[in-house]
Parts: structure tokens; sequence; C-alpha cells
């Protein structure tokens, strides 16, 4: 019997040599968002990130700088960890490649794979993009020979090696694919996937001799563990595999490994296939998204390379950052980014539906209440009735995050912040307060207050410090972190009598361009 009692989620590691960008921010983003959904769902979680400290690169890098590998990736590795406190993420461990934990967990897994007779030694020569850290067959390459992914002169690597018996997978991989069509999604990305193992596959290269920074091959001196056979390997190495058998249980089968498309098929055809020959149960599912594309003449300059997360963070706001990108593309397709649009986000969706509506209430509860808020004496009517409709909406819709769809997830949570703005727009307090119902005006403000508590804990995954600024102007007694669904989505969970407080705008105007 499985012992599973643990959401798992990972983005890919990365490749420390990088600049953290947008597209790095990108998946890491999600897999939060996701992370946190799912706690406040009451799931147990174990969200994983880190580097991919090993390979070629590394060594190259490191000698350019008159450092030691390890020096290098020590001394590069703090800027990963910035890009995940600038975006607020919330991840429950960082493993670096480098680590013991790794090191052993690898060893311990290849072994099996040995000892299952599914590694044997050939030479093998072929083209090498030393970038990718891969070998291409001669058809793969592009444009007189380049890299497909780099655009640049690969390399001929001629080596002894242990292969792989990849290929004798094909047909488990095929049924794999056949049980469980949700196995790699979008769709477009599984078909991409069975029509790559039907072309027939053929063993891939596990370790080289060429240099030594990567985890040691233990029955042959002087050989380390090919790149794939390493970085891949994390997911499991980082849950416990080798070094805490307990805790791998608690988290193996990962839930989704969240990736971009262009390594789609390590993960989706030689992940599987390296956990079948190893006795390991496969993923539940491999998600890969779309590129990020660079649109609008501001950023026509730039590439999606070379926009830092920190750049739209400094003007727009952690907040806004997670929204646009979830909000603007759908996840599984290639979106464009643009400053434009991200401005247009932020003054229509955040600064004038949800940061003007909190502004709006919380000056009516101090105005009309001495900021108190009220109890609700009037009966609820149709207008409240209607609310109720566009709350369940927005619940329902906020599902979508666990299939990945985020756009939709958000458009149906703001059909709740609409909502609400329509209904203290037809309620209008401003009226009560003057004709004197003052039933009426505690049922609409109490509601109004109500709401705002919903939103708070519906937008915590998304945008987690706009939450938070939020849920401390209700002045609640308990802790929005403590909140779950479904509980804290019902209505009436606001105590008559709290103080609110007006405090800054949840979304100020931006400062212009500079
Ligand atoms: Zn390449």
């Amino acid at each position: 019997m499985s012992a599973k009692d643990t959401f798992y989620v990972t983005t890919p590691i990365y490749y420390p040599n990088d600049i953290p960008h947008i597209g790095h921010g990108y998946t890491t983003v999600a897999a939060d968002v996701l992370a946190r959904w799912r706690r406040l769902i009451g799931d147990r979680v174990h969200f994983l990130t880190g580097t991919d400290e090993h390979g070629l690169n590394i060594v190259r890098a490191a000698g350019a700088r008159g450092m030691t590998p390890q020096e290098h990736v020590d001394d590069i590795n703090p800027r990963w960890h910035e890009m995940l406190v600038t975006l607020r993420i919330a991840n429950d461990d960082f493993i670096r490649t480098t680590e013991q934990r790794h090191t052993s967990g690898v060893q311990a897994f290849m072994q099996r794979l040995h000892d299952n007779g599914d590694l044997y030694t050939a030479t093998y020569s072929g083209p090498y993009c030393v970038r990718c850290e891969a070998y291409y067959t001669t058809e793969e390459l592009v444009e007189n020979e380049l890299c497909p992914i780099h655009r640049r002169p690969v390399d001929r690597l001629e080596q002894e090696n242990w292969f792989f018996r990849l290929s004798k997978y094909a047909p488990a991989l095929l049924e794999l694919f056949e049980q469980r069509p949700d196995f790699v999604q979008p769709d477009v990305r599984m078909n991409e996937v069975r029509a790559f193992v039907e072309g027939g596959l053929t063993d891939i290269s596990a370790s080289r001799s060429a240099f030594d920074w990567g985890v040691p091959v233990p029955w042959e001196p002087g050989h380390v563990f090919y790149v794939w056979f390493d970085a891949l390997l994390n997911y499991v190495t980082a849950a416990g595999f080798g070094t805490d058998d307990a805790a791998f249980a608690r988290r193996w089968p990962v839930d989704v490994h969240l990736i971009g498309k262009d390594i789609i098929r390590f993960h989706a055809v030689y992940w599987p296939a390296m956990l079948m020959a190893a006795d390991i149960e496969v993923p539940r599912q491999v998600y890969a998204h779309g590129f990020l594309l660079v649109g609008g003449e501001k950023m026509s300059k730039s590439n999606a390379t070379g926009i830092r997360p920190t750049e739209l963070v400094e003007h727009f706001g952690v907040d806004c950052y997670r929204y646009y990108f979830l909000r603007e593309i759908s996840f599984g397709h290639d979106g464009s980014f643009s400053w434009e649009s991200m401005e247009q986000r932020y003054t229509t969706d955040l600064a004038n539906d949800l940061g003007n509506l909190v502004n709006r209430v919380l000056n009516m509860v101090s105005s009309y209440c001495d900021a108190r808020v009220p109890d609700p004496t009037g009966e609820p009517g149709e207008a409240e009735a209607a609310l109720g409709e566009d709350l369940d909406r927005a619940v329902v819709g906020l599902q979508s995050i666990d299939r990945l769809e985020f756009k939709k997830a958000l458009e149906d949570l703001w059909v709740f912040v609409s909502g609400v703005n329509r209904y203290v727009e037809a309620r209008a307090p401003w009226k009560l307060n003057k004709t004197g119902a003052s039933d009426d005006l505690a049922r609409c403000l109490y509601t109004a207050v109500d709401a705002l508590r919903i939103i708070a804990v519906l937008i915590s995954p998304v945008m987690p410090v706009a939450a938070e600024r939020l849920w401390a102007k209700l002045g609640l007694p308990s802790a929005l972190d403590e909140q779950r669904l479904p509980d804290a989505g019902r209505w009436g969970a606001t105590p008559v009598g709290v103080t609110v407080q007006r405090g800054d705008l949840l979304f100020p105007k931006l400062e212009e361009q500079p």
C-alpha cells in the first residue's frame, strides 16, 4: 500500500551559469501558485526547486574565472535564492546537485539500473552540443549542422560510455501513454511525445569520462554520470530516495513536474524509462508550458532572456508580476509579454477592479460605521443571492489550478471581484446612509467586507503580498495562512465589530516609466 500523503510538485532545476530571467520566473511562479493552492485546500505539500551544478559548462565557466567548479557554483548560487525571494516563492526544498544527498541517491538509483542489466558499455560518436550537454543525431541538426536549440556549431565527440537501454522501454512507454493519456499535458505535447517514441528509440549515453565534475560511477573509476542521469534524478534524490526511505514513500510519485516544452523529451521519455528500469513508479504528470515571447515596442530591443524579474517587480510589484503572466497567457501555449499589456492589467484588473473596491468599501465603513464592521441586521435579498452565485463560480473556477489552467481560474475569480463592484454600485450604501436605511446599510457593508475577506483568501495563492495587506486592513483576529477552503470561502465568517483600516492603496498609481 502506498504511504504517499503529500502533494509533490517540482520545477526543473536551473542552470546556475544562467542569469535568472522571466522564463525561469514563469515556471517557478506557476509551481508556487499550485503549491499555495494545494496548501489552501488543506493538502500537505512538498514543493521542490533547485540548481543543476554539474557538467562541462560549469568546469569551463569556473576555469575562466580562475576558480574550482565548486567555488564557482557556490559563488553564483545566491542569485537563484534571490530570485525566489523576489518572487515570494514558498518552496519547501532547494536541491543542489552537488549535495551529498544527491550523490548518494544517484549512485543508489544507477546501481539498480546496472544490476538489472539496463546499462552496457559501447563507443559513442556523434554531434554534441556543449550548451545542451546532449548528443544529437545528424538529422536533428539545423542549418549546416547547428544545434537546433542554440543555433551554434556542435562538437563531434567519441568516447567509451555506459549506455542505458532506452530502446527496450519503448513498448512500456507506449503502453503508459495509452493507459494514461494525461501523463503528458497539454494534449499537443502528449501527441508529440508519442510520435517520438513510435518513431523508434535509440539507447542513450549514461556516463562519460572526458571530465570528472559529476557524480562518480561507482563501478567504473574515471566515469561520471551523463548529465540527464544526474539532473533528472534530483526529483527523487531530493524527495529522499537512497537517503530517507520514509520521506520518499510519503512524496513519491510526484504529482506534477512543471517544465518548459523544450525539455519535454527528457522528462516524458527518458525519465519514465529510467524510473521503470529502477522499479520506481513513474510521475503522475509531466506538464510542459509554452514559451514566453516578447512583444511590444518598448521591449523590442531586448528579448525574453534579457528581462530580469527584478526589473518588472520593481515597477509593478510582485503581486502584479505573479498575476500578469498567469492571467495573460494560457499556460500550455506560447504567449507574449509586453510592458504595455502588463500596465493594462495592473491598471484595469488590479488598481481599478480590486484596489478601488477595497478602498471604497473600507472608506464607507470608516465614515458610516466608525470603522467597525456592522451587524448585518437587514435581510439578505436578491443582490446578495446574485453575489453568492458569482462566488460559487469563482470557487469552482479556482479548481482549474489543478489542471494548470491559471488563466481560467483568474478569469472566474474576477467574476466575483466584478460582482462585488456591481453589488456595491447597485446597493449604493451612500444613499442608504443618507436616507437612514440603517438595516440595509449594515447588511450591505457587512456583505462587502465579508466579500473582501473571501477575496483575500482566494487571491492568496497568486498574490500573497496583496492578500496579506488586505487581510491586515480588515482587522481580522485569525491569520490568513491558517485559512482553509472550503470553510474560509463561506459567507459570514467576518466577526461583527472588528475595526478596519483603510491604510495605503493596495495598488497605487504606477510611477512614470523611467
Ligand atoms: Zn544546444
